[in-house]
């Protein structure tokens, strides 16, 4: 680890442990801006926003009394709107008070792990995850527990679960269906994963959490209905951002919510931690006009049957291509494997046509690239022939 007395230690172990992911996205603005590039790396909009989104924010800019930009926590309405949501998505009767809104998921995870974790719990993530798990984890004192799905399936390992929980063990964060997988993981492997986690609680005379990031629960394909992991294990806190949905990562919303199945003293001490964990972390509500506007916004969401169209497309030329994948149940992404030895070689050579993909490095799975599908059509069209190329290619010795 690079000393530095000028940061803290935290500072510096962060920067370490993300030092290859800011190294890649360092390289990727510095050669992808200003050139014409098929852009597949992150999940980012590359066409306008939807214009209901932006009818909204007008609408509930105009401030309406005197209080309309005064701190605002969690707006009664947006949390009316969010117990609607759950109550016809999830089919249980949340409470107002157990909605917590946060600008996105990114807050919505720290604040749930905040307010939760001690330092040196150790809080279970599956691999590959979304690169922000460990360090928000070790932000908190809290140590990353890595365990790695069933590379076959991409469901989760629930022998390796078992394996790696330990008394210190304080949750298992899991995100279904999954960035960068795709895979939307199967009720009965919750309902398994839910005996093994009550049971393992009780073993341990302490309650063993689990955080469900639903970051893509409605970017579902081919019919799947969104089951979750709440409906399987009452002490879970759902977290959930708008960005996804509305394709605006940049406008931020969504919120932690906490089920009625979870014990009603649990509930309680966990709204007041949950409030507490918000306001040290820097405010980590969502600002006022988004809040306003949620009403508006809940059922607005980016063309999902046109993002499946786009699916079937990429993975077809793919694997006509020769490329190995699976086929994602959800998310933006796919996940399909490096067809070159040399993975760096792979990706100079796609960055020098122009396309430029996500190394799986950055998600703890070298020798596989993730394509996000938020690329538009015009992307798509010119990276297709690259992708098929590439294979067609003799790999560089
Ligand atoms: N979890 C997952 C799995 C994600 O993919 C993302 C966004 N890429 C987030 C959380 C964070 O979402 P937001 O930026 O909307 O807070």
């Amino acid at each position: 680890m690079r000393e530095n007395a000028s940061i803290s230690r935290l500072s510096a172990e962060l920067l370490d442990e993300h030092a290859d992911l800011l190294k890649f996205f360092d390289r990727y603005e510095r050669s992808a801006i200003g050139h014409a590039v098929a852009d597949f790396v992150a999940g980012n909009p590359h066409e306008m926003p939807l214009p209901k989104f932006v009818d909204a924010l007008r609408k509930w800019l105009e401030p309406r009394s005197k209080d309309h930009f005064a701190y605002k926590m969690s707006d009664p309405d947006a949390v009316r709107t969010v117990v609607a949501s759950l109550g016809d998505r999830v089919r249980m009767p949340f409470e107002p008070e157990d909605i917590a809104m946060t600008n996105g998921a990114f807050s919505g995870l720290t604040i749930t792990l905040r307010a939760i974790c001690d330092p040196r719990d150790d809080v279970i993530y599956l691999s590959p995850p979304w690169f922000f798990y460990r360090g928000i984890i070790r932000s908190l004192g809290a140590t990353p527990v890595r365990v790695a799905v069933d590379p076959s399936t991409w469901d989760i390992d629930l022998a390796a679960v078992e394996r790696a929980i330990t008394p210190r063990t304080r949750a298992i964060l899991v995100n279904s269906p999954n960035n960068p997988t795709g895979r939307l993981y199967p009720r009965a492997t919750l309902d398994r994963l839910a005996g093994l986690l009550e049971e393992r609680s009780r073993g341990n005379g302490r309650r063993i959490y689990l955080v469900s990031d639903e970051a893509y629960s409605r970017i579902l394909f081919d019919g799947h209905r969104y089951e979750s992991p709440a409906l399987s294990y009452p002490h879970t806190l759902v977290v959930y951002t708008y960005g996804k949905q509305l394709l605006t990562p940049g406008e931020r919303i969504g919120y932690v919510a906490l089920p009625p199945t979870m014990p009603a003293g649990d509930r309680a001490a966990l709204r007041g931690a949950l409030l507490m964990a918000q306001l040290v972390t820097g405010w980590a509500w969502p600002n006022a006009v988004l809040q306003y506007a949620l009403g508006d916004l809940e059922n607005v969401s980016i063309d999902i049957p046109r993002l499946q169209r786009k699916r079937d497309r990429v993975v077809n030329a793919l694997k006509d291509a020769g490329y190995r994948l699976h086929v994602p149940e959800g998310t933006f992404y796919l996940l399909p494997h490096v067809p070159w030895k040399d993975h760096d070689a792979f990706y100079d050579h796609l960055n020098a046509r122009g396309v430029f993909v996500l190394p799986g490095s950055t998600v703890e799975l070298p020798g596989t690239f993730r394509i996000s599908l938020t690329a538009n059509d015009a992307m798509i069209d010119k990276a297709l022939p690259v992708f098929a190329a590439a294979v067609r290619e003799p790999a560089p010795a």
